[in-house]
């Protein structure tokens, strides 16, 4: 018995370690000649044992042998069943990097990785700018001027977002650019969306996707020359165009071609270029672009480029007053006031060197427009859900301190505590998942699933956040008008969650499907080597991957298993007494996922393409383990304030029970409930270990929204903050204010009520508390001041009915 013990104690270990090969066979030999020597056993025993080891084991170890006798016959049959890759699928595949989630994929991640991680950081300059111009632009933005009354930024606006270069924040200096850092241009965004969305979304869309991204990265040196003064200078405003009625979400299937001519140009004949006709639609921008990104199809029929007619997605710039273009007509987005519309091309033709990059990208835009996609998905978007996130804590929570029903603040109850505990936890959330992701692009990577994986949470949280703010704030969000914040960024929930990728197609589709192919550690080798022409190769580097894959799965079953059983308790991690349990729990959660994910693929095969049911949860486990090391990494980020932590508490908890329903959602929906069975014994052998966050924790991180402090500050920084008392939020922090000042008075008047030395309760006694002599002449106007300016808070816009004009201040 003790043998065995030790037999399956160097299996297990070995697993557990992810030894190599060799070494594992090794150790079984050592272990075999102990036992040879040390055990009373007998020859025909030990000679048998010798046996299988040699049958199993040398096969094994021996590569050419391996290869013939195991590899051969899989490469073949997975030749058979595995679904060939298309070109626009390659191509999504090929674009941008492998970044923290391959270490999440990985099963055991390397938190150093996360630990050599710089803080996101202004520059002194960036500072600047974000306190001054952007503060200005804040300052002079009216939402609802611009959304129920020009549904247009003013001329001002715009020409001070020119004239500062809102519209060239990544654009280098030497094209006249500020070259601003990631981490800054999702700060810019962020205040302005914290002011107005329309703004946010006019600046965010040439800093994010716009030609100069995709100039800046791929275009030719006469294009970059030409074209970035211009972006810079706002003497050309850009758009780009890639959606259209037949192409939302599978923009691959448009039918916007350009084919490969020769025509009239600026005057000159016979230049060789390409006809386009295309009709795009909801392009931002679109109406007031002198400058169009347009993506098409090519087609080269009578070989003018090459011997190959189609020639695949290629992007073009367009100047708008070319003949055959046309622009002007206006969506009007969620009673938004962006610029948005329409964009149509017949019989266009432009030269060859209007394709961006020039000849040489010919067919690669699939490629180029989702290594550029990255801006938008990491930074603008989640700047913008950020910027709700933050609002909602700041505002909603002084909301429910100074709206009072049943002579109680509304905060203290505990049904409208649940909604801001989700606002203030989901906010530390968001804003931690935006900050790495711009770390991520400072270091010049592009990490296209972390990407999606940001747009798809924040944009999910941001819903979740506003809808709870909305229900907090009652009819006071509902009624319209100037003095309404949240009213608008309610309606633009939608954009943030379509644009860019919609989320169900991103969760379901991009996140796990792109994941699982570029992060895991062997699954597109494999892919990649069962779809090699030259069979020898394919099989040979089959091999390599199908044989580190299956040990990686045997480790990730033991680790898994004991894991479950010890709760990771003795893993070594980084973090201090407070947060190493999470780590650890990181993980574990990433050995059971990395197994799930390969139950799945194997289980599933090429259908899991299609089982969006099942990938779309194992998006949520990944992404919620991308959420919770960045609130980990956020919160060291920021100091480790112990009063912060409840916060990433809040946040790791949370994550822990949604990657857990997640897993369980998989295992219970699995087509052989066998193996689903197998899964939840080997990863959750104690059943349900996470629960959500508990109601006290919630408590205390909704206290951290329903007065002002110091984690408050942190949570909330970075948004705009209106000093003017009748600005439509800056109205409840001045009431705040004073409810917070008059707190004291309120505990003496109550006390006096409940003594019977007051008959009156609430604002009604104050005249009789004055009158009495239980508070003084200047306690009584500041009682006065705080009534005023809470009516002022918690007062809602009024319209004539003639002529629909606002009749409040
Ligand atoms: C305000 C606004 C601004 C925009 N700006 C631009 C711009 O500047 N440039 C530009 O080119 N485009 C722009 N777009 C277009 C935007 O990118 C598309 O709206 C988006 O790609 C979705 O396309 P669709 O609206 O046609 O929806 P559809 O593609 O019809 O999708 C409808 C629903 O089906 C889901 N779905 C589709 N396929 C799948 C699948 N395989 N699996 C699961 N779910 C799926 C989607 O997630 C979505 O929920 C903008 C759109 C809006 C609304």
């Amino acid at each position: 018995m003790m043998w065995i013990g030790i037999f399956i104690f160097i299996i297990l270990v070995s697993a557990y370690l992810r030894l190599p090969l060799l070494v594992w066979s090794l150790l079984l030999a050592a272990a075999l000649v102990g036992y040879q020597i040390l055990a009373d056993a007998g020859a025909s025993q030990i000679t048998l044992l010798w046996i299988i080891y040699a049958a199993v084991i040398i096969p094994l170890n021996l590569k050419p042998v391996r290869r013939n006798l195991i590899s051969r016959a899989i490469y073949m049959a997975m030749k058979k069943i595995m679904p060939t890759i298309s070109q626009t699928e390659q191509e999504a595949l090929d674009a941008g990097d492998v970044w923290w989630e391959a270490e999440l994929f990985s099963g055991k991640p390397d938190f150093s990785f996360l630990q050599k991680l710089p803080k996101p950081k202004l520059s002194d300059e960036e500072q600047a700018f974000i306190d001054g111009p952007v503060e200005k632009f804040c300052e002079m933005l009216d939402d609802w001027q611009i959304t129920h009354i020009d549904y247009d930024l003013s001329p001002e606006a715009w020409q001070f977002a020119k004239d500062n270069g809102f519209f060239a924040l990544i654009i280098p200096k030497q094209y006249g650019g500020l070259d601003y850092s990631a981490y800054c241009h999702s700060q810019v965004v962020m205040k302005i969306g914290s002011r107005s969305g329309s703004a946010g979304v006019t600046v965010m869309v040439p800093n994010s996707l716009g030609p100069g991204k995709l100039l800046m990265t791929y275009g030719t040196e006469e294009q970059k020359d030409y074209y970035l003064p211009r972006l810079a200078k706002g003497i050309d405003i850009p758009c780009f165009a890639l959606t259209g009625p037949d192409a939302g979400s599978d923009a691959g299937a448009m039918p916007d071609a350009g084919v490969v001519c020769y025509g009239n140009h600026e005057g000159k004949e016979d230049v060789l270029g390409i006809r386009l006709n295309f009709s795009k639609r909801y392009i931002t921008l679109a109406p007031v672009a002198t400058l169009l990104g347009i993506a098409f199809k090519l087609s080269d029929p009578d070989h003018l480029l090459s011997d190959e007619v189609e020639r695949g997605i290629t992007l073009a710039l367009i100047k708008s007053d070319t003949e055959g273009v046309e622009i002007g007509q206006r969506h009007f987005p969620a009673n938004h006031a962006f610029m948005n519309g329409p964009v149509r091309g017949k019989d266009v033709f432009i030269p060859l060197d209007a394709i961006i990059g020039g000849v040489d990208y010919v067919g690669k835009g699939w490629k180029m427009l989702m290594e550029c996609l990255g801006d938008g998905r990491a930074i603008s978007l989640p700047a913008l859900g950020t910027a709700a996130g933050k609002m909602g804590s700041k505002y909603t929570g002084a909301y429910a301190h100074i709206r009072q029903q049943f002579h109680t603040p509304i905060g203290h109850f505990e049904g409208v505590e649940e909604g801001l505990t989700e606002i203030a936890g989901q906010t530390y959330a968001m804003d931690a998942a935006r900050s790495l992701v711009s770390v991520a692009l400072d270091g010049g990577a592009v990490p296209s699933v972390i990407s999606a994986i940001v747009k798809y949470q924040v944009m999910e949280r941001m819903r979740n956040v506003i809808n709870r703010s909305m229900d907090i704030h009652g009819g006071h969000a509902i009624c319209m008008g100037p003095h309404n914040h949240l009213g608008r960024p309610y309606q633009l929930i939608p954009v943030g969650i379509t644009v860019e990728g919609a989320n169900i197609l991103t969760r379901t589709m991009i996140v796990f499907g792109q994941g699982a192919m570029r992060s895991h550690p062997f699954l597109l080798k494999e892919v990649k080597a069962v779809h090699n022409d030259d069979q020898k190769q394919g099989i040979k580097d089959f091999d390599k991957a199908f044989f580190a894959h299956m040990g990686f799965i045997i480790s990730n079953v033991v680790r898994s298993f004991w894991f479950g059983l010890s709760f990771a308790k003795f893993v070594k991690t980084p973090g201090d007494k407070d947060t190493s349990r999470y780590y650890q729990q990181l993980v574990k959660m990433s050995s059971a996922f990395a197994l799930l994910a390969d139950i799945c693929v194997g289980v599933l095969g090429g259908s899991l393409k299609r089982r969006e049911k099942i990938s779309g949860r194992l998006a949520d486990a990944l992404s919620n383990m991308y959420v919770m090391s960045a609130a980990l990494k956020h919160y060291e980020n920021q100091g480790s304030h112990r009063e912060d932590l409840v916060l990433l508490q809040w946040v790791c908890e949370d994550s822990l029970s949604n990657i857990q329903t997640a897993m369980k959602g998989i295992m219970k929906n699995l087509p052989v409930p066998v193996i689903g069975a197998l899964c939840n014994f080997i990863i959750f052998p104690l059943t349900k270990p996470y629960q959500r966050p508990n109601d006290k924790l919630g408590h205390k991180v909704a206290r951290v929204i329903l007065s002002p402090g110091e984690t408050l500050d942190r949570l909330s920084a970075g948004i705009f903050s209106s000093d003017d008392k009748n600005d439509a939020s800056g109205r409840i922090t001045h009431a705040l204010d004073l409810v917070l000042k008059t707190e004291k008075l309120q505990h003496k008047l109550r006390d006096a009520f409940k003594q019977g030395r007051l008959e009156n309760r609430g604002r009604e006694a104050y005249p009789e508390a004055k009158d009495k002599n239980i508070i003084t002449e200047t306690e009584h106007t500041l009682l006065m001041e705080a009534e005023a300016a809470i009516q002022n808070a918690i007062k809602v816009d009024e319209f004539s009915f003639s002529d629909w004009k606002v009749e409040t201040p």
